[in-house]
């Protein structure tokens, strides 16, 4: 995968989910534990692992920090580190339709960390110019501590793995209403926005 400017969806999706694979996120179950792991991931984006392991997970941790902030200056700046991290050459080249794009390409000592660096870090700036602060969220689940990066059309994205915590929280809230018509204060149907 390379760092294309104008296509920083996929990017901006990569730094979701590897921030998503930490330990924090799965109550102390790192998705992310072994080489292994690690090679099957970032081959799904069509690069390749040179176990590093340690330093993606570090890596990570630095990612996830930029994802927590609200602030447009301070995403800004702290992608741009990333991005500085892993960049070697800047320039235009025809991709398959044989369009010019703008494409970052990384340096030829960088690791595979510093690689994710620069992918994760033009994701982020392409969605924070294109999409604004305000796209950088919490996962809306309860018992998830997960954060994304929402670059729908509409903007209304909720959770960070939306197959797994949507559908948690859906149960969850079904529950609470099968517990609130068994005759228990119907509290939490009457507080919850529709969705
Ligand atoms: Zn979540």
């Amino acid at each position: 995968m390379q760092a294309v400017f104008d296509d920083y969806v996929a990017a901006a999706g990569l730094a979701t989910e590897l921030v998503n694979t930490a330990p924090g996120v799965w109550h102390g179950e790192d998705q992310l534990p072994d080489d292994a792991t690690l090679a099957a991931f970032v081959g799904a984006y069509g690069l390749s692992g040179d176990g590093d392991l340690a330093a993606v997970h570090e890596l990570r941790d630095r990612l996830r920090a930029v994802l927590d902030l609200r602030d447009e200056e301070a995403i800004e700046r702290e992608a741009s580190v990333l991005v500085g991290r892993g960049l070697g050459t800047v320039g235009l080249e025809p991709d398959e339709r044989g369009r010019l794009q703008w494409i970052a390409r990384p340096a030829a000592d960088a690791t595979l960390a510093d690689r994710l660096a620069l992918i994760g870090g033009v994701g982020v700036l392409g969605a924070l110019r294109t999409l604004g602060p305000e796209r950088f969220r919490d996962c809306a689940s309860d018992t998830c501590s997960g954060v994304f990066i929402d670059t729908s059309r509409p903007g209304r994205r909720r959770y960070c793995m939306p197959d797994l915590c949507g559908n948690r929280a859906n149960v969850a809230a079904y529950r609470a209403r099968q517990k609130a018509s068994g005759g228990l204060p119907d509290v939490q149907r009457q507080q919850r926005p529709p969705r």
